[in-house]
């Protein structure tokens, strides 16, 4: 399996050289040439797998440069029930008759980011040793992605990781789970600015081509394949689930920010698992929403870009889009080179009327816009009904699963955090606190290892050289 770059870079890569690279070398993101086919037969044969052998099997067919018995290891090693809580490690739990609510996040940090980021972390360690080579990690998060990928990488063997985020901007629980990781590994910059600054410093800092190379500087962000393929594994886990047979089909409710997670879909639809509907939920920052139903894709201005109660999907652009709009206009490179580039730098927008109804008809794509009234109104809902609390970004998939249901077609609906990461609306919605995992009793009061710098990319710098030793 050899990967493409979405804008026709002649270079052909192998999954290991992309591993730990970010964007191919002319900007584009990394693709497989061609979507590996799974007939019925491998379907049937995947059906009964426990997950990390389900993972093992997807995963061969894009990695073919890590042996078999190492790769299998790997899997098994990354998706536990001690890990995941549970041994579906996906479990789908029943709504109302033919909704399910599919677990994602009950890894390390109550978000479905985990089920892609440790998988990376033992990719890393693994992947660093083989070259006896280091990488220090260098991100900016404003909640889910940074712990993610603390907890994926803490401990692991050639890793740091330094992460930016904005002091004080966090919700308290999201700066527990983060600061209070004593791993010598992880470094915590607590930027005194907002998430843009810490995102102005990563640049910035990447950005020194110099200095990037003496530290070994890399990202974890989410247009990395290794997430993205990843994510793929509970599409299969979830339909299998759902389903009696491979005759039926299902359809996917996501709430989408980056589009990272939905991709995944994608490309499970593409390699044959029998979904009907890809259904893309946003809240108000409806980039997404509005080019499914216009063929505009239009990039937010901070002005434009709202501050929700579902802030994981806050985005002014969906960085992983490339990836779906190089299939849908045809695998044509020097297309997607114009519309991202050009086109995007000269207009702030780009216009696929003519191709967006087949985004529709040929792959699925259907799309609705949640606010934060529909958010409370979902949670209560789902409450008050099934005595189930959901999260502010499930809640955003829920609602838009319910409009976009076809009959007889079963809808999943992927909850991407737990409640007590956003606890805030919660209690707005139901008047009380969410259910909190046990292992996280007290974390607020544990001793927290932060360092506070300014919003200047030299200091940052200065630390990460400091801490380089
Ligand atoms: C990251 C995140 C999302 C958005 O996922 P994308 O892959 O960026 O579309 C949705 N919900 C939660 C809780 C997240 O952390």
């Amino acid at each position: 399996m050899l990967y493409i770059s979405t804008r026709g870079h002649p270079d052909r890569r192998h999954f290991c050289e992309i591993l730990l690279e970010g964007l191919a070398p002319d900007g584009g993101l990394y693709l497989p040439q061609a979507y590996p086919q799974v007939d019925a037969a491998t379907l049937a044969k995947w059906r009964t797998l426990p997950y990390a052998d389900l993972a093992f099997e997807i995963l061969s067919l894009y990695i073919d440069d890590i042996p078999a018995e190492d790769l299998r290891a790997i899997c098994r090693k990354t998706y536990t029930e001690q890990v995941f809580g549970t041994r579906e490690i996906v479990p789908l739990k029943k709504l109302d008759e033919g909704v399910y609510l599919q677990a994602l996040s009950n890894g390390p940090t109550l978000a479905f980011k985990d089920m892609a980021m440790q998988l990376l972390g033992n990719l890393f360690e693994y992947e660093l040793a083989r070259r006896g080579e280091e990488l220090n990690i260098l991100g900016a998060t404003s909640g889910d992605t940074g712990s993610a990928a603390e907890y994926a990488m803490r401990g692991k063997k050639g890793v740091r990781v330094f992460m930016t985020s904005p002091q004080g901007r966090m919700s308290p629980f999201q700066q527990a789970q983060m600061f209070s990781l004593q791993d010598a590994n992880i470094h915590n910059l607590a930027i005194e600015g907002v998430f843009d600054d810490c995102q102005d410093i990563v640049k910035a800092v990447s950005g020194d081509l110099a200095f990037k190379r003496k530290y070994r500087i890399g990202t974890v962000n989410s247009i990395n394949w290794a997430r993205l393929v990843a994510q793929v594994v509970y599409y299969f886990a979830g339909y299998f689930q759902a389903t009696a047979s491979n005759a039926e089909r299902v359809s996917f409710a996501v709430p989408s920010g980056n589009f990272g997670n939905i991709c995944a879909g994608h490309v499970a639809r593409m390699m044959g698992l029998p979904v009907a509907r890809l259904v893309l939920a946003t809240n108000e920052n409806d980039v997404l929403d509005e080019f499914f139903r216009t063929g505009t894709y239009r990039v937010r201005g901070s002005k434009d870009t709202y501050e929700t109660s579902s802030p994981s999907m806050d985005i002014s652009k969906a960085s992983n889009f490339e990836r779906f709009v190089f299939d849908l206009v045809g695998r044509d490179g020097a297309r997607v080179r114009y519309l991202f580039g050009e086109e995007l730098a000269a207009k702030g927008q780009f216009d696929l009327a003519g191709d967006v109804a087949r985004a529709r008809e040929q792959y699925g794509f259907v799309s609705g816009r949640s606010t934060h009234a529909d958010r409370v109104a979902t949670i209560r809902d789902t409450w008050e009904r099934f005595h189930t609390m959901i999260d502010t970004h499930t809640a955003d998939g829920l609602k838009i699963a319910r409009e976009q249901r076809q009959p007889g077609v079963p809808m999943i609906v992927l909850e991407t955090a737990l409640p007590i990461k956003f606890a805030e609306t919660i209690v707005e919605a139901l008047g009380r606190e969410p259910d909190r995992p046990a292992k996280f009793a007290g974390i607020e009061q544990l001793p927290k290892r932060v360092t506070v710098l300014p919003a200047d990319a030299a200091q940052v710098k200065q630390f990460i050289a400091a801490h380089c030793a």
